[in-house]
């Protein structure tokens, strides 16, 4: 980034310069209170090497996190014990494909992918240059971090270690302090922005990305949502027009915004009502038969069994977070679709927090995924996936594409309306 150059506030649109930070300050937008950047994502702060030392660490902790059991359970001289794949393998055949792809991606995929695509760029700046596929590889860390569940996945570990406790010993291994470690190297790694990256490489260009914006008597500014250049576009529709740096398609407000929050709202508020009827889990014991378990009666088991603790972050997580989110999105579609004024900031706000805790909702999840993995202590017990979970999954993975899909500049549009200070 170069002192003066054009900023655009990702949740409002309002312009502002760039001017390099001191040490711990942070800037945020005029307008929204948006954080636009901080001290170390740009300038001489982000240097190559350290990128490529933190994300090989975080890589070399991942694979040992993956190759090695999590934690096993003892119950009357029998043992289980359970890696991330073996947990997955155990849900695929228990006809439960759909969880599987599901907690594969999110726990297993995303995380390589963001680490992989981030070490070959920062790799190819420290030898000096820019990669080739410099521009997708980017992209791929933005999306890939986006879905990454590494953080929720280790709670998910520690409360099935905790519920387990009741029922046989547990045994921590390597796997489950892999995850710990990992915990912490991805939220270093997070540290590292891809738009720094991509201003970063800008010296490596050929072209001068920044020629376009000083052309004078151009179209309306309009900021790409991937590298966050904001590019003055030739007149006419928007459409078609690729940003001058990363080539990414332009477009003013995500197209559609509104009409694709509201269909994946409503097939998410739908599949809620099963998500919460049917069984998440469904318990085999010798002598007691087959009882099912909803999420509600998850709950109030951890309540009664002594450990309100726990029945408060899996109600807070299952329960209070989709209801809040359907509740939350509802809202801010329907006053972006009347261009109502009223609360920018407080909406801004809201939609923000939705974007936060969308991810903790997978908890249980993963909760079900180990647990099903671990308790299979053949005519002892038994614990099997119900359908309810994959209800349960698809309203999670549906309400975060939903918020996606929410275009929070909408908010801010019938207020200040396309100045030549908003892009
Ligand atoms: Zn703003
Ligand atoms: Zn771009």
């Amino acid at each position: 980034m170069r002192e003066g150059e054009s900023i655009a506030c990702h949740d409002c649109g309002r312009l502002h310069g760039w001017h390099a930070l001191r040490v711990h300050e942070r800037a945020r937008c005029t307008r929204c209170r948006r954080e636009l950047y901080r001290w170390y994502a740009t300038g001489p702060a982000v240097r190559p090497s350290s990128m490529v030392a933190v994300t090989l660490g975080a890589m070399l902790v991942y694979l040992i996190a993956q190759c090695f059991p999590i934690v096993s359970l003892e119950l009357s001289g029998l043992s289980t014990s359970v890696t991330l794949l073996e947990s997955i393998g155990v849900l695929w055949r228990e006809h439960m494909q759909v969880i599987a792809v599901m907690v594969f991606f999110f726990a297993f995929v995303f995380p390589a992918l963001e680490f992989g695509a981030l070490l070959y760029v920062a790799g190819g700046l420290w030898r000096g240059r820019r990669v080739r596929g410099f521009d997708a590889c980017l992209r791929t860390v933005q999306a890939a971090r986006h879905w990454a569940m590494t953080e929720v996945f280790m709670l998910g570990i520690l409360i099935t270690a905790i519920k387990m406790t009741s029922l046989a010993r547990v045994v921590p291994h390597p796997g489950l302090f892999a995850f710990g470690a990992l915990t912490i190297l991805a939220a270093l790694v997070m540290r590292f922005e891809p738009r720094a990256l991509w201003a970063l490489g800008d010296r490596y260009l050929r072209k001068d990305p920044y020629r376009p914006l000083a052309r004078p008597g151009g179209g309306a500014l309009v900021a790409c949502h991937a590298c966050g250049l904001v590019n003055a576009m030739a007149p006419g529709p928007a459409h078609g027009q690729r940003c001058a740096r990363c080539s990414a398609r332009l477009h003013r407000r995500i197209p559609n915004s509104i009409v694709r929050t509201w269909a994946l709202l409503a097939a998410a508020a739908l599949l809620y009502i099963p998500a919460n009827i049917l069984p998440v889990m469904v318990t085999e014991t010798l002598g007691s038969g087959a009882e099912g378990d909803t999420i509600m009666s998850g709950v109030a088991l951890f309540w009664n069994t002594g450990s309100p603790g726990l029945a408060i972050i899996i109600f807070v997580a299952s329960i209070a977070v989709p209801v809040m989110k359907l509740l939350a999105l509802a809202l801010l579609a329907a006053t972006a679709q009347w261009r109502s004024t009223w609360a920018p900031h407080g909406r801004t706000r809201l939609y923000r927090v939705v974007e936060f805790i969308g991810r903790w909702s997978m908890l249980d999840i993963f909760v079900v995924t180990l647990t099903v993995a671990l308790v299979r202590f053949q005519q002892l017990a038994t614990i099997t996936p119900g359908p309810g979970a994959l209800a349960f999954g698809c309203v999670v993975i549906l309400t975060m594409i939903a918020s996606a899909q929410f275009d929070p500049r909408l908010i801010w549009d019938p207020i200040e309306p396309n100045g030549e200070h908003h892009a």
